[in-house]
């Protein structure tokens, strides 16, 4: 499968202008949803866009997609950058769709802003996304919050699933906060590193070897790959975990060694999941988690462009007229109210 970058994106692109006509855009959205769930990829691709925006259209999206989600597997796959995530995921996919699943690829790359610098932002993997039947492959850049990309990453993903995608790769482009935070929602979540400690610690530091369900030790062309391995095995035997003990696979993404094998574990651990933890279990963790996502962006929106009585309220704190710990009670009243909060904007603005 070929992966091919082109160049910088377009530079710049202005920010979309705001949709105003919220009456128009559930049925626009409705349209091409049923376009996109007959496997139209142009009407998918544009539903994308708008899930990326936020705002009213992306509101319909997720309406309409939220009943016909819950099917797919979703498979994230995180690690330093070079260790070979991207290989490995094309090589992955490329196993799937040979198994006959439908699967989409979803690159998110918080650290570039879609203006310039961009490593996924830019990618174009036209070899894969051309091929029918081949998987769907769409790249998220940031458009400045973070946190708005997680959100929007895990819309992406339910679009996908309601879609008939039943495998769903999140490939991530580095081993910060958003990774983590969309690697917490995935069902399974592979961290590769590669030979030589140095990826390992680091994804460490990050917390994202507690979030391994499968490690895999990606360059096993390298020297020190089995080195690498037996220290992971070492590091298992350490953290006694209960249940579903993690598997240390070895692969050669550049040439595909390996990756029958990982997605053999991919597959074991499914199995696992299905049954150890029930389908209403697993979608409860899982709403939880992004009301939570919805609260906290709220917040910091709330907090970033505080409205009047917001701004009063942090004045009298400032003013040592109120207790820090209060003026959050009372601002957590506000929530509720918060133009966001009712008109379907994402309050962020943008
Ligand atoms: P990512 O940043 O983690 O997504 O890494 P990439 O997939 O972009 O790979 C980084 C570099 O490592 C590329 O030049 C790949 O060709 C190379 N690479 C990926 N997998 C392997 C492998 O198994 N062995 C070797 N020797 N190189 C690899």
């Amino acid at each position: 499968m070929t992966v091919e970058r082109t160049g910088t994106p377009a530079p710049e692109q202005p920010a979309p202008p705001p949709l105003k006509a919220a009456g128009s855009a559930p049925d626009d959205v409705g349209a091409l949803f049923e376009r996109a769930r007959a496997g139209d990829r142009r009407a998918l691709g544009r539903l994308l866009t708008f899930t990326e925006q936020g705002g009213a259209r992306a509101d319909a999206v997720a309406v309409a997609a939220w009943p016909l989600a819950g099917g797919a597997h979703v498979l994230g796959i995180t690690g330093a950058p070079g260790v070979g995530k991207s290989t490995l995921t094309d090589c992955l996919a490329q196993v799937a769709v040979d198994d006959g699943w439908r699967v989409a690829i979803l690159a998110v790359d918080p650290s570039s802003p879609l203006t310039g610098g961009a490593i996924l932002g830019d990618r174009v993997r036209m070899g894969s996304a051309a091929v029918p039947g081949g998987p769907f492959v769409r790249s998220m850049a940031s458009r400045g919050q973070s946190g708005g990309l997680a959100l929007a990453a895990l819309a992406a993903v339910r679009l996908l699933d309601a879609t008939g995608h039943d495998l769903i790769i999140v490939e991530t482009v580095g081993i910060g906060q958003v990774e983590v935070d969309i690697a917490r929602t995935a069902d399974t979540t592979i961290v590769a590193v590669s030979p030589g400690w140095g990826d390992a610690v680091q994804a460490n530091k990050a917390g994202l070897l507690e979030m391994a369900d499968i490690f895999v030790v990606n360059k096993a062309d390298r020297a020190g790959a089995t080195d690498a391995r037996r220290d992971l095995e070492h590091m298992l035997d350490l953290g006694h975990r209960a249940g579903w003990r993690p598997p240390v696979a070895l692969t050669v993404a550049t040439s595909g060694d390996g990756a029958e094998e990982l997605f053999k574990h991919v597959q074991d651990h499914r199995s696992y999941l299905r049954d150890h933890r029930s389908e209403g279990d697993r979608r409860a963790g899982h709403v939880a988690e992004e009301v939570r996502r919805h609260l906290h962006r709220w917040v910091d929106t709330l907090v970033a462009q505080p409205s009047e009585s917001a701004a009063q309220l942090f004045a009298e704190v400032a003013a040592g007229r109120l207790a820090p710990s209060l003026a959050a009670r009372r601002l957590a009243g506000e929530i509720g109210h918060d133009s966001a909060a009712d008109t379907g904007d994402d309050g962020m603005g943008g």
